[in-house]
């Protein structure tokens, strides 16, 4: 395809405002690239290199000014031409604003003078540009630019020049390369949106999807290739139960998303961006060339630690996550610790259509972990996220308590048999909210603890008030026994034990004394208790030693919560 073909079709679709008609322009553009299908894709999008790729053309907006001066008159400066951009505000503009060419004589061109430039040749030309490295470099990538925009078109210019600094400005999104796509070839949306989510390469799937829908369908990861990350999204442990029975429970850790590749050429390291970070955390390569000997591709997090290994606060991590230069005295001065918790490839099979739990036990299995305490100074945890199936809001508290206690950000909800969804902020992630308002309640109950905990008053009934209510003036709204340590349980008996005004079986009635602060996801009305309203997902957070019960929470308040969105 001629670049200046090219550029009539772009220049076409920009001046389209309707969506549908913008995906049939662009699905006809597609139809016509036949072998520079690729490139044109690419270039659609203003990319020279896939997405994945950390390639990049390294011209700096002045390079580019100075290339359009250059090939525009002799008289014209990177100045003048940056006056000129801050006036029309757009590069492209500002090089179609320009006759280029003037200088044939001296500029590269075809070798019979007189070629049209093609989109392959476009594409060529600035990849060898990109290559171009070490002394004289800039010199030569200037000679190169100056070459290309001075056998350019007005209208050529002007989208060689956006496509130089990745900015096509065609209105063109990524949903509408998806559904163009498909339109061209006819294909299904669906297929398309899967290999763009394993591949991340717009014109590698719409070369594959020009051979049916097949290959698509067998598209499948590949090692080195980062993949879009799974996202989560906010919600509760009552939303977790409720959906799913039983949760896939992790620690939340506060770090940086990482997604390592583990070939047999070693190991690379992805952000959340699928920007490369290798270089910056070799400990991190280190770990991996020694603990995993299988083909694999691992979603984890990496974080901060202190020399108990501790976790740090997240900025510490950014300290060193994309760090180029003296990254070994970072490394002596920020220690970083693996969290895997997920496996998308492992020794030869795709496991993105696997539910999680198995994907967890394929990780366990290949990660030998065994000398991570030694190794980065400190950790004390597994590499290996540890991963809790429960069905029990008691037994998820207590692990979240854990969690928090250890210095973690919380916990994640994850749907035990949900598959991994590339780039996907769904229902089968769900980072945990934190608590709402919390409530301050008057303990009225206790059930004395079982097993270890026998000598403890280990539940506790919580009361809210009622205003005049005489001697019913407290009203139960639910129990608590989850966030409590055994030091705490100990301390709380030695005081209320004193309080116990009657005893029936292990359950204790108590006068009332004392207010806990009590976190919960939800107040939902409830027969169980006699406010007629329950708490889900209660935690015990704090004693209020500056309150009496005559000054804990009333009903009314908590009436006015349950009502409120
Ligand atoms: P947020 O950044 O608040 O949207 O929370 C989601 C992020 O939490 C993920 O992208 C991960 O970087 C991070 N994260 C920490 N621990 C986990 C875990 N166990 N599972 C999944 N994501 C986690």
């Amino acid at each position: 395809m001629e670049f200046a073909a090219f550029a009539d079709r772009m220049e076409a679709i920009e001046a389209e405002s309707a969506d549908l008609e913008i995906v049939s322009l662009l699905a006809e553009t597609f139809r016509e690239a036949e072998s520079e299908l690729p490139v044109v894709v690419r270039f659609v999008q203003g990319r020279v290199f896939p997405a994945w790729r950390s390639a990049t053309l390294d011209v700096g907006p002045n390079l580019c000014y100075e290339a359009i001066a250059r090939a525009a008159d002799p008289n014209v400066d990177a100045a003048d031409v940056e006056a000129k951009l801050a006036e029309v505000g757009e590069i492209g503009a500002v090089a179609a604003s320009y006759e280029f060419g003037s200088q044939r004589g001296l500029a590269a061109f075809g070798s019979d003078g007189t070629a049209a430039l093609t989109v392959t040749e476009v594409d060529e030309t600035l990849r060898i540009l990109a290559a171009a490295e070490g002394s004289g470099s800039r010199d030569r990538k200037l000679d190169t630019l100056f070459g290309l925009f001075n056998r350019t078109s007005q209208r050529e210019a002007r989208y060689l020049a956006r496509i130089v600094l990745s900015e096509m400005r065609i209105g063109v999104g990524e949903g509408a390369v998806r559904d163009a796509i498909s339109e061209a070839f006819e294909v299904p949306t669906e297929a398309v949106e899967r290999a763009l989510q394993v591949s991340n390469d717009y014109g590698h799937v719409a070369e594959i999807a020009r051979d049916g829908v097949g290959g698509l369908d067998a598209m499948g990861l590949e090692v080195g290739r980062p993949v879009q990350a799974m996202l989560a999204q906010a919600g509760t442990v009552t939303d977790a139960l409720d959906e799913w029975e039983t949760a896939a429970v992790e620690t939340k850790y506060d770090g940086a998303r990482v997604q390592i590749h583990r070939d047999s050429d070693g190991v690379s390291v992805f952000s959340r961006n699928m920007e490369d970070v290798t270089d910056a955390l070799p400990e991190i390569v280190e770990f991996v060339e020694r603990s995993v000997a299988a083909p694999a591709i691992l979603d984890g997090e990496v974080v901060a630690v202190d020399d108990e290994g501790e976790p740090l606060p997240f900025q510490e991590v950014l300290r060193r996550f994309r760090r180029k230069h003296d990254v070994a005295r970072m490394r002596e001065e920020v220690t970083l610790c693996l969290h895997a918790f997920d496996c998308l490839h492992a020794d030869g099979d795709d496991l993105l259509e696997e539910p999680l739990v198995d994907r967890h036990a394929r990780l366990a299995d290949l990660v030998d972990d065994a000398d991570e305490v030694d190794e980065l100074d400190g950790p004390t945890e597994s590499a290996v996220s540890t991963l809790l199936r429960s069905d029990d809001a008691d037994e998820i508290a207590a692990f979240e308590a854990d969690a928090l206690d250890a210095g973690h950000e919380g916990i994640m909800l994850k749907d035990p048999e949900s598959t991994y969804s590339p780039g996907r902020r769904g229902k089968h992630w769900l980072k945990r909210k934190p608590d709402v308002e919390t409530l301050d309640l008057v303990v009225t109950g206790a059930e004395w603890g079982e097993g270890r905990r026998a000598q403890f008053l280990g539940t506790f009934l919580l009361s809210a008030r009622v205003e005049g209510g005489g001697d019913g003036r407290f009203r139960t709204i639910g129990k608590v026994a989850t966030g409590i340590t055994d030091e705490k349980l100990a301390e709380l008996t030695d005081r209320l034990e004193p309080e116990i005004l009657s005893q029936e079986g292990r359950e204790v009635d108590l006068r009332p004394s004392t207010v806990f602060e009590v976190g919960y996801e939800e107040i939902q009305t409830s027969p169980t208790y006699s406010s007629g309203y329950a708490l889900r997902f209660p935690r015990f957070l704090s004693v209020r030693e500056d309150k009496t019960p005559e000054s804990a929470d009333s009903l009314s308040r908590v009436e006015r919560l349950a009502e409120s969105p």
